[in-house]
C-alpha cells in the first residue's frame, strides 16, 4: 500500500495518523502510544484493533467470487465506474467491499480507491487480485461501522449490497461528497425465486437508505444473464440474503440444473454530503 493510500487511513485505536516503517512491511501511527499495525502477505492492513473478526468465510468467499469473475455483473460494475467518472470521483472508499470485484475494477492509476470489509478472506482475496493489477488501491479489514480513516478524506463513497454506516460514512466524506449506493431492485434474480418456490415474491428494496443526506439521483439497471454450471448457480443463490432463510427440500430443487435464466435488477442511488 502506497502512502497515498495510507494517508486517507487513520489509528483504529487513536486515529492518529499512519507512516510506512522503511521496510515496507507494517505502519505505526503518529499517537503518543505508536501504535504499529503489519501488513499481511497479500498486502491488507488489518485495522480491527482486537474486535472480533466476522464476515463471509472463505467457502462463500470462492464461491463469489468465481461467479464475479464470470462477468455476470459486469454491467452493474460498468455503470459505478460511469457514475463515478461523472462525479469526477478520485478518493474513493468501498464500504463493505467484500472480495473486491467492484472495488478492484473502479480503480486506475489516477482513481484512488480503498476497500474496507469486516471479511479477512475476502480482503485477502481482494489485496491479491490489487497486487497484480498496480492500480491506486488497497484494502483494509475493519468493521464500516468504526471506520479507520480520517475525517473527510473522500470524495466518494460506495456501499454495494453491504450495510448502510450512514454517520461513518457522512464523517469519512468530504464537504459535497458523494455516496453511492445500490441494493438488490424488487425483480432481480426473479428468475432464481421462480425455480425455488411456489409463489416467488418481489423484492422490498433498501430499508436502510440515509436520512441526513438528500437524494440526487436514482436510476435501475435490468437485464437479464443466463448462468451455466451448477457451481454457478448454486454460487448465486448462496450470495442471496434467502438462502439461510430456504428449506432443504426448496434448495434441492436446484440440484443438477445446469443452466438458469433468470433476470437481475439493482437499484443505484447518490446521496450528497450537505
Ligand atoms: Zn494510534
Amino acid at each position: 500500500m502506497d502512502q497515498e493510500l495510507l494517508n486517507l487511513l487513520a489509528c483504529p485505536v487513536c486515529r492518529g495518523s499512519l507512516q510506512i516503517t522503511k521496510d515496507q512491511k507494517s505502519c505505526f501511527c503518529d499517537g503518543a502510544r505508536r501504535h504499529s499495525f503489519d501488513f499481511s502477505r497479500s498486502g491488507y492492513l488489518n485495522l480491527t484493533a482486537g474486535q472480533k473478526l466476522e464476515g463471509d468465510g472463505k467457502a462463500s468467499v470462492r464461491a463469489r467470487r468465481a461467479f464475479l469473475e464470470a462477468g455476470y455483473y459486469q454491467p452493474l460494475s460498468n455503470r459505478i465506474n460511469e457514475l463515478l467518472a461523472e462525479l469526477d470521483a478520485k478518493k474513493i472508499l468501498d464500504a463493505g467491499c467484500g472480495e473486491g470485484y467492484y472495488t478492484n475494477r473502479a480503480a486506475s492509476k489516477e482513481r484512488c480507491v480503498l476497500g474496507i470489509d469486516l471479511s479477512k478472506d475476502g480482503v485477502d482475496f481482494a489485496a491479491k487480485s490489487a497486487k497484480v493489477q498496480g492500480n491506486c488501491v488497497g484494502f483494509s479489514v475493519a468493521s464500516i461501522f468504526s471506520l479507520p480513516v480520517r475525517d473527510a478524506s473522500f470524495d466518494t463513497v460506495l456501499n454495494l449490497f453491504a450495510p448502510c454506516a450512514e454517520e461513518e460514512f457522512l464523517r469519512a466524506l468530504n464537504q459535497n461528497g458523494h455516496l453511492i449506493l445500490v441494493g438488490a431492485g424488487e425483480r432481480h434474480l426473479l428468475g432464481l425465486k421462480e425455480r425455488l418456490y411456489e409463489t416467488p415474491y418481489l423484492n422490498p428494496g433498501r430499508a436502510d437508505l440515509p436520512k441526513k443526506m438528500p437524494l440526487l439521483h436514482k436510476e435501475t439497471l435490468h437485464y437479464e444473464i443466463t448462468v451455466s454450471g451448477n457451481a454457478q448457480i448454486q454460487a448465486l443463490f448462496s450470495m442471496t440474503p434467502y438462502y439461510f432463510r430456504t428449506s432443504d427440500s426448496d434448495k434441492a430443487k436446484l440440484d443438477g440444473l445446469e443452466t438458469l435464466t433468470t433476470e437481475v435488477e439493482f437499484d443505484i442511488f447518490i446521496f450528497r454530503k450537505g
